[in-house]
């Protein structure tokens, strides 16, 4: 079969893989008909994530038909529509039986990380019965790959850990895919009041179309103080960190109000410096995470609802062999005007 390998930092390659076999009874192998490329995917190429090694399978989201079992998989037979959950959860472990699956001590985010993942024809997923959701009946595949991994992200780890609550007010620092998923779901709540923050004038366009009440170019003056300015000085209830650079980590410090919440969703590469000397009397609550997939039953009904449409964050469609063609365009995003790319086989 074809796979999008990883050929160490900065290289990759469409090439010729083994099909992916059974190896343990509660595993299932799954044809591919949907994927897409995350963030994460660039930072593994950039050789940021050294436990991938050279000739591994990039990819952790997708949706497919289940193509075989092994003898220990009930919930899914031969031929079912799938839903791939980024993070692998045994659903026996200390872990999962606490619902963090994204420390299952057999998964977690393993997919296109320490085993072969998605971007390929086919894909072989351990503990099949609790990592695959099936696809129900008349939903838009493309709507749910954004189940994957990135709807769930925003969702866990912005907007529940940021205790969003009705008549907030948030900002959402980083419009990428992942701030934007936690701007759609945060509306789930009601708040008053949702700014937007980011460098680049078409992503904040485009919250804007999403739900943001206010935006905010960071590349034009002081985006702490445009903050403070729209808040009448207060700040805002709930900062959500979407990029992962001390940069953006500043802005959600210098906009947190009294009792508020900083929700670090971003994967940072490089320490921030925490300013307890400003937030010790301040009541605050940090938060950080990776997610654990288990909001994606609730997430999919709200899809099958019509309550959430995550296809608005789908800006780009390639055949799956056109794979490397679709990293060019999701590598220069802000050029390219690209949020999630689908490729389709
Ligand atoms: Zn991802
Ligand atoms: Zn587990």
């Amino acid at each position: 079969m074809k796979a999008l390998v990883y050929r160490g930092p900065g290289s990759k390659e469409w090439t010729d893989k083994p099909m992916p076999t059974i190896q343990a009874p509660t595993d299932a192998i799954v044809r591919i008909t949907k994927t897409t490329i995350c963030g994460t995917d660039l930072h593994i190429l950039k050789g940021d994530v050294p436990a991938v090694v050279d000739g591994r399978i990039l990819g952790h989201e997708g949706v497919g038909i289940v193509e075989e079992v092994g003898p220990g998989v009930r919930n899914f037979k031969v031929g079912d529509r799938v839903l791939i959950s980024c993070v692998t959860s045994c659903g026996k472990c200390e872990y999962c039986k606490k619902g963090m699956y994204s420390h299952c001590e057999d998964g977690g985010w393993i997919l296109g990380h320490l085993i072969d993942g998605t971007q390929a024809e086919y894909v072989r997923i351990p503990h099949a019965d609790t990592s695959l959701y099936p696809v129900p009946e008349g939903i838009d595949e493309e709507a749910l790959v954004m189940l994957s991994d990135i709807l769930p992200t925003g969702f866990e780890v912005g907007v529940l850990k940021g205790q969003v609550q009705p008549g907030d007010t948030v900002a959402i620092v980083g419009a990428g895919p992942v701030g934007l998923a936690a701007l759609l779901t945060a509306q789930f709540y009601s708040p008053a009041e949702i700014i937007m923050v980011d460098l680049d004038d078409s992503r904040l366009e485009v919250a804007r179309t999403f739900g943001a009440t206010k935006t905010v170019n960071s590349s034009r003056g002081n985006p702490v103080e445009a903050v403070m300015e729209l808040t009448g000085g207060k700040g805002v209830d709930v900062a959500i960190e979407a990029v992962g650079i001390p940069v953006t980590f500043d802005i959600c410090q210098g906009i947190v109000a009294a009792g508020g919440h900083i929700a670090n969703v971003g994967v940072h590469g490089k320490s921030v410096n925490l300013h307890l000397e400003k937030l010790w009397i301040q009541n605050i609550t940090l938060t950080t995470g990776l997610v654990d997939t288990n909001s994606t039953p609730m997430l999919i009904k709200t899809v099958v609802a019509g309550k959430l449409e995550p296809k608005q964050l789908i800006t780009h469609r390639f055949p799956l062999s056109d794979i490397e063609k679709a990293y060019e365009v999701f590598g220069n995003a802000a050029k390219e005007k690209a949020l999630k790319v689908i490729l389709y086989q």
